[in-house]
């Protein structure tokens, strides 16, 4: 599935053995890069074209990382982990997408249809509560922006939200949840209210891959040397060189090393440091929030709920309680829809069997489009903090981190070790193209390096 690279036929032949001989050295030395999602590829890419040899360690038995497209149901691939380009103008993903010709689709949150759960309906919830929820917001995070110390989301927006009617309370939850928690998978208690929207976007439309976000992956990949199920489990820096164990007892060393292993997998310590990391960059592993957004797809026997929107909105009496629903027979034709779930609410979720999730979910379906929607046929399921490898979905600023942590993740202060990865972009964090650009720019760092460091 993966071409390999000739030029680095000689090095594959040996494999990973514990005395891994450097035959046919590559003009510029070996990089090694933990990680084939987005930022590794990314990097490897250039670093190839630079004149490195490059070799990528995967944990998995696949690359593409958070982007995972499934073929669980063989006519209709599915995205568990990234499904949109978040603004296409400019995007770098825009331009891949079509070098890879891959087809897309664009959604728009303005084609939504807002339902509402009948108690709260009771209550007197209208429309209009969203201009009032946005102005309460901005007006709350400028004043904490002003506190002397960090503080919560929810603690700042507490302030403001005293004398709000049940009705209204109801609506600032759903707009904290569906616009703030499903966006960073943090929740309002964890989310830094001085740097919360402390990033940029690409203007343009969003947009879906209908064949699956893996064309991308799969087409930046080619003829890349990738080594699949490779878990690595120590780096230790040495003169001259970074020695790389792995979980299965092999080693192997390269002239540089560029970690793109997720937040999350950094935070957990199951990369060993030898020596350990700066105190600059281990604090901001340590500050930076790991966040989490699951998907649940279902699949039904047909199309039963209004084809005309791409988005349908659910406000819960229950704060973020299946709110977020994505539906597939607009833009595909396809009787199928995607509901999230994030931050705390997800990881409960996340506890409870498939069965269960659907039961529950459903509730919903059956509130929003009638009691007689049928049973889904087929369902899929994603546990992103569950996966080793993963340990969430992307990193958020939590309180008292900021955009400072990721650009001390990137600092090249740690010679021949190197780091990449959507943590480390401060313009874009949480994003494939945040990954990618994050992903260019260590392969430049490395391109450009002349110092000795030994
Ligand atoms: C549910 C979900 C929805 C999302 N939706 C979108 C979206 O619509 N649009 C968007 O732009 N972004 C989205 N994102 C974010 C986007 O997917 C990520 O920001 C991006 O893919 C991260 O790329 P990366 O290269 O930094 O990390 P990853 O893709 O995670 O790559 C890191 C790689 O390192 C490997 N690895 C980890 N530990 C080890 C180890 N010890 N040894 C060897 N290999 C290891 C992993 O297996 C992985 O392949 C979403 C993410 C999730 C989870």
């Amino acid at each position: 599935m993966i071409e390999r690279r000739p030029l680095l036929a000689a090095l594959l032949a040996t494999a990973i053995s514990p005395t891994m001989a450097r035959c046919a050295a590559p003009p510029r030395g070996t990089v090694a890069i933990i990680g084939a999602g987005m930022a590794g590829l990314a990097a490897a890419v250039d670093l190839r074209a630079a004149g490195f040899g490059v070799i990528i360690l995967e944990a998995r038995d696949r690359i593409g990382g958070r982007i995972h497209t499934s073929h669980a149901w063989p006519d209709l691939p599915i995205d568990l982990g990234a499904s949109w380009i978040h603004g296409t103008k400019g995007n770098p993903v825009t331009a891949l997408a079509k070098a890879a010709g891959a087809a897309t689709v664009t959604t728009s949150y303005d084609s939504a249809a807002l339902h509402v759960d009948p108690a709260l309906a009771a209550l007197g919830v209208d429309d209009a509560a969203e201009d009032e929820m946005e102005a309460l917001f901005t007006r709350a995070m400028r004043r904490a922006g002003r506190h002397g110390t960090d503080m919560s989301v929810q603690d700042a927006i507490e302030a403001f939200a005293a004398t709000l009617s049940p009705a209204r309370r109801a609506q600032l939850d759903f707009y904290l949840s569906s616009q703030y928690e499903q966006e960073y998978g943090g929740g309002t208690t964890h989310l830094s209210a001085r740097t919360i929207d402390d990033n940029d976007v690409f203007p343009g439309e969003d947009a879906l891959f209908p064949g699956g976000y893996e064309q991308i992956t799969r087409h930046l990949a080619k003829g890349l040397d990738i080594r699949l199920g490779k878990v690595v489990t120590r780096v230790r820096r040495e003169p001259g060189q970074v020695r790389i164990s792995l979980q299965d007892g092999t080693e192997l060393t390269a002239e540089h090393l560029l970690v793109t292993a997720p937040l999350g997998v950094l935070k957990s310590g199951s990369i060993a440091f030898d020596p350990p990391l700066p105190p600059a960059k281990q604090q901001a592993i340590d500050r930076l929030g790991m966040g989490l957004l699951n998907k649940h797809w279902l699949r039904f026997d047909r199309i039963f709920w209004p084809k005309e929107f791409d988005w349908h909105e659910y406000l819960s009496a229950e704060k973020g309680r299946w709110s977020e629903w994505v539906s597939l027979a607009k833009v595909d034709d396809a009787p199928v829809l995607l509901v999230f779930s994030a931050a705390e609410r997800a990881s409960r979720v996340e506890a409870m069997s498939d069965a269960e999730i659907v039961r529950d979910a459903m509730q919903v379906v059956r509130t929003m489009f009638g009691p007689d929607a049928p049973d889904p046929v087929a369902a899929q399921i994603t546990r992103w903090s569950a996966d080793p490898f993963a340990r969430g979905s992307y990193s958020f600023n939590a309180v008292g981190s900021s955009n400072a942590d990721r650009e001390a993740l990137a600092e090249n202060d740690t010679g021949r070790l190197h780091f990449a990865g959507e943590a480390l972009n401060a313009l874009y964090p949480g994003t494939v193209h945040g990954a990618l650009l994050s992903g260019r720019r260590a392969a430049r760092t490395i391109i450009k390096d002349k110092t000795p460091h030994d």
